[in-house]
C-alpha cells in the first residue's frame, strides 16, 4: 500500500534518518512525558518517539493515511489517534491532572502560522514544543524590531514563548521535496511573561491592528484606537511604524489605553 502525498494537506514526509535522529535527540523524550504530535503522517517521527515514550497522542486530518500510520507504528506502544483538524483541536482535552504537554510536529507549511496562533491559547498546559517549519517562518518567529521579518507573528510568539532556532533541514530530507528550506525550532512558554499587559485579548487586538498595514505610520493604523498623546505617553513617535516597536512599547501602549 503506497500513499501518494497530498499537497492540500502539506504532506512532505521526512525520509532522512540522520535528521530524524537529530530531531528525536533534541526533543529528548522521557517515559513520563505527555507527548503530542501534530500531523504524524506515515510515522517518521511517531514511530521512534513511541518506541521511547511508549505512549503518544497524535492529531492527523488525513483519514486515508491513518491505516498506514497504524501499520508502521504497530507494537511500539500506545498510539492514540485523533482524526481531527489541529486548528479545531482542544488540547485541554488531553490533560487529566497537572501534567504539561510536549508538542512536536513537522507541520503542514500551509497552515503553520495559524497553528502557532492556535497554540498560544494553551500556553498554561504546554511544557515545550519542537516544530519543523519553513526557515523563513522561523526567521519571523525570532525577528527583532527594525528587521523586515518582524511582524505580528514575532510579537505574539515572543510574548508567549522563548524562541530557540535549532538547526536547518535541507529539501532532500523530504519526499516530496519542498521548494523551500526548513528548520527546527523550540518554543517554550515563558515562566513569567516578559512584559505586563492589562488584558491579553486587548494586547492581541492592538498588535493585530498595528500590523494591519505594515507600511503605514502608527498615527494612521491606530487612529481609531488611540490619540497622538497616548502614543507619545508610551514613548512612541506617531510617525513610527509597527515594525519598529518593541514588545515593551506595545505593552506600554496597551496599558495606557486600558487606563483611559
Ligand atoms: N510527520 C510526518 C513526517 O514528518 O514525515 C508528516 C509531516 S507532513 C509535513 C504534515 C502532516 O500534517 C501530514 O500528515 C498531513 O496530513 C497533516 N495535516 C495537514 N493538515 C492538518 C490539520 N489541519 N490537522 C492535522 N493534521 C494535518
Amino acid at each position: 500500500m503506497k500513499h501518494i502525498a497530498r499537497k492540500r494537506f502539506g504532506q512532505n514526509f521526512l525520509i532522512d534518518t540522520a535528521i530524524i535522529d537529530r530531531i528525536i535527540q533534541s526533543i529528548n523524550p522521557q517515559p513520563d512525558d505527555k507527548l503530542v504530535e501534530i500531523g504524524p503522517g506515515l510515522g517518521a517521527l511517531t514511530c521512534p518517539l513511541l518506541s521511547i515514550a511508549k505512549k503518544l497522542d497524535v492529531i492527523e486530518l488525513d483519514r486515508d493515511i491513518i491505516p498506514l500510520l497504524k501499520k508502521n507504528c504497530a507494537d511500539r506502544g500506545q498510539l492514540t489517534i485523533h482524526n481531527q483538524d489541529v486548528l479545531r483541536f482542544d488540547f485541554k482535552s488531553l490533560i487529566h491532572n497537572t501534567e504539561k504537554l510536549k508538542i512536536i510536529g513537522n507541520l503542514p507549511y500551509n497552515i503553520s502560522t495559524p497553528i502557532i496562533f492556535h497554540l498560544v491559547n494553551y500556553t498554561s498546559i504546554i511544557s515545550d514544543m519542537y516544530f519543523m517549519l519553513q526557515k523563513e517562518v522561523i526567521k519571523r518567529l525570532a525577528a527583532t524590531p527594525g528587521n523586515s521579518e518582524y511582524g505580528r507573528l514575532s510579537v505574539m510568539t515572543q510574548f508567549h514563548f522563548n524562541v530557540t532556532p535549532l538547526f536547518l533541514v535541507p529539501p532532500e530530507s523530504f519526499d516530496p521535496r519542498p521548494k523551500v528550506e526548513s528548520a527546527i525550532v523550540r518554543l517554550r512558554p515563558h515562566d513569567t511573561l516578559p512584559v505586563t499587559v492589562p488584558d491579553k485579548q486587548a494586547f492581541d487586538d492592538l498588535v493585530k491592528q498595528a500590523f494591519s498595514q505594515k507600511r503605514k505610520t502608527l498615527k494612521n493604523t491606530l487612529k481609531t484606537h488611540c490619540s497622538v498623546d497616548q502614543l507619545l505617553a508610551a514613548n512612541i513617535q506617531p510617525g513610527q511604524r509597527a515594525e519598529e516597536l518593541s514588545l515593551k512599547q506595545f505593552a506600554d501602549l496597551c496599558t495606557i489605553l486600558h487606563q483611559s
